[in-house]
C-alpha cells in the first residue's frame, strides 16, 4: 500500500506499469471474468488498455469504461502467469484511484469504504444485525441475502492479552480485521487457542485498524493511508503479526513496517508434532478451498497443506482447481452479485458431486460468500484453525 500520491504522478506510474504489457493474451484464459463474459473489455489485457487510456486522457472517464475496471476481482491470477511480469494488481489499484478522484467509483464501494473506516460504525451495524435476529424480522425476510449472514458478535469479545499456559517461547500479535471481528469471532478465538497451545503469548491491541483492503480496492488512497498509519502505531515490526484472513494479510504484507505472517504457515512451523493433531470425524468429507489472495498474493498454499499434514489430515478434496476466484472478492459479491453467484456455482456443483460436508477456507470474504447458500446445499464452512481447535 503506497502513501497518497498526486494524480499526475499516479497516472505516470500507471502508464509505466501498463506499458510493460506486450498484449500476448496468455493471461486471458486464467481470468475468471474473461471466462464468464468472453469479451476483451472483461480481460486483463482489455483492462490494461482501458486504464492506460484513462490515465493518458485518450479515453474518457465514463461509466461504460469505468465499469470494466470495477468488475475486476483483483484475484491476481493474470499476474501470476504473465511472462512480462506486469504488476497488474498494483496497476488496477492505481486506475481505481484515478476513478475515485474523479468521483466515478461505485456507490456500493463508497458505502463499504465509509462503513469500514471507523469501528464505531461497525459496532452500530453489529447492533442492528443483532436486533434483526432478536426481533424475529430475520424469519419474516428469509428471501433477503442479509438473512443468511451468520450471527454477529454483540461486543468485541477478545481480551487484550492471552498468555501461553507453559513458559512462552515467544509473543505474537493477532490481527482481528473489521468484518471477521463481527462475523467470525470463532476463528479468532480458535487462533488464540492454537497459538497458546504452540507456546505463544498472544496480544490483541485494541488500537488496531481495518487492513485497508476496501479503501485500497475502491481507490481511496487517503483512507487506506489512515488505516496503515493506525496499524503501524498499534503493531511493532519486531513482533510477528498473525493474520487469519488471507485478504487482509495480502494488503498488510505490502507494508514493510509490519511483520505479517499467515496463521496457517505460522502454526505449521510452530507445531511440535502431535499438539495440533485433528483427525477428521468419521463420515465427515472435507473440501479445501484456497482463496485467490492466499494462492496468488501470499503464495502461502504450501503453508496450509503443511498445517493439515501436521494435524494428520491428508484426506480432503482440493476445490481450488474449480475456479481462480469464488466471486467474493471484497465488495464484488455485492456490486456484481449475479456474476459472483455464477463463479460460486462451480464450487457448489463440485461440493455436491463429491458429497462434501465441510469446506475449509481461509478468507473471511470467501467464508461469508460460500456460507450464503451452504444451508441449502447442506455443508458447513469454516476456517481450518476453527476446525483444528474444535477437534
Ligand atoms: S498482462 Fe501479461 S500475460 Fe496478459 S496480455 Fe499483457 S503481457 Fe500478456
Ligand atoms: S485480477 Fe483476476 S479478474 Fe482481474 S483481470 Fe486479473 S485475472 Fe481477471
Amino acid at each position: 500500500m503506497s502513501d497518497p500520491i498526486p494524480t499526475g504522478r499516479q497516472a505516470k506510474l500507471l502508464i509505466d506499469n501498463a506499458d510493460a504489457c506486450v498484449a500476448c493474451g496468455l493471461c486471458l484464459d486464467h481470468c475468471p471474468t474473461y471466462r464468464l463474459h468472453q469479451t476483451e473489455a472483461e480481460s486483463p489485457r482489455g483492462r490494461i488498455a482501458i486504464a492506460s487510456g484513462l490515465a493518458s486522457g485518450r479515453i474518457a472517464l465514463r461509466k461504460n469504461n469505468v465499469v470494466h475496471l470495477d468488475s475486476c476481482l483483483v484475484c491476481g491470477s493474470c499476474e501470476k502467469v504473465c511472462p512480462a511480469h506486469v504488476h497488474y494488481t498494483e496497476m488496477i489499484d492505481q486506475a481505481r484511484a484515478l476513478v475515485f478522484e474523479a468521483s466515478k467509483s461505485s456507490r456500493t464501494d463508497r458505502f463499504f469504504n465509509w462503513l469500514t473506516a471507523k469501528k464505531k460504525r461497525l459496532a452500530i451495524l453489529a447492533w442492528l444485525l443483532w436486533l434483526y435476529r432478536k426481533t424475529g424480522l430475520r424469519r419474516l425476510t428469509g428471501w433477503l441475502p442479509v438473512s443468511r449472514l451468520p450471527a454477529v458478535a454483540r461486543d468485541y469479545g477478545l481480551k487484550p492479552y492471552y498468555p501461553a499456559p507453559a513458559p512462552a517461547r515467544g509473543r505474537v500479535y493477532l490481527f482481528t480485521g473489521c468484518v471477521a471481528e463481527l462475523f467470525d469471532q470463532q476463528t479468532l478465538h480458535s487462533a488464540v487457542r492454537l497459538l497458546n497451545e504452540c507456546g505463544y503469548d498472544v496480544e490483541v491491541p485494541s488500537r488496531q485498524s481495518c487492513c485497508g483492503a476496501v479503501a485500497t480496492h475502491c481507490g481511496d488512497t487517503g483512507t487506506a493511508g489512515v488505516h496503515q498509519q493506525r496499524n503501524r502505531q498499534a503493531f511493532s515490526h519486531r513482533i510477528p503479526l498473525i493474520v487469519t484472513s488471507s485478504g487482509c494479510a495480502a494488503v498488510l504484507q505490502q507494508d514493510p513496517d509490519l511483520a505479517v505472517h499467515d496463521i496457517n504457515s505460522f502454526l505449521a512451523s510452530a507445531s511440535d508434532g502431535g499438539n495440533l493433531s485433528a483427525p477428521a470425524a468419521s463420515g465427515e468429507k472435507i473440501g479445501l478451498y484456497l482463496p485467490c489472495t492466499l494462492r496468488n498474493k501470499l503464495d502461502a498454499a504450501q503453508g496450509v497443506f503443511a498445517l493439515l499434514k501436521a494435524a494428520g489430515m491428508t484426506d480432503f478434496v482440493d476445490l481450488s482447481e474449480e475456479t481462480n476466484c469464488c466471486g467474493a472478492a471484497g465488495t464484488y459479491m455485492f456490486r456484481h452479485a449475479k456474476d459472483a453467484r455464477r463463479l460460486r456455482q462451480k464450487l457448489y456443483r463440485r461440493i455436491e458431486q463429491e458429497r462434501i460436508t465441510l469446506v475449509l477456507t481461509m478468507n473471511i470474504g470467501c467464508l461469508l460468500h460460500l456460507l450464503n447458500h451452504a444451508g441449502r446445499w447442506r455443508f458447513r464452512v469454516m476456517h481450518p484453525v476453527t476446525y483444528l481447535a474444535q477437534r
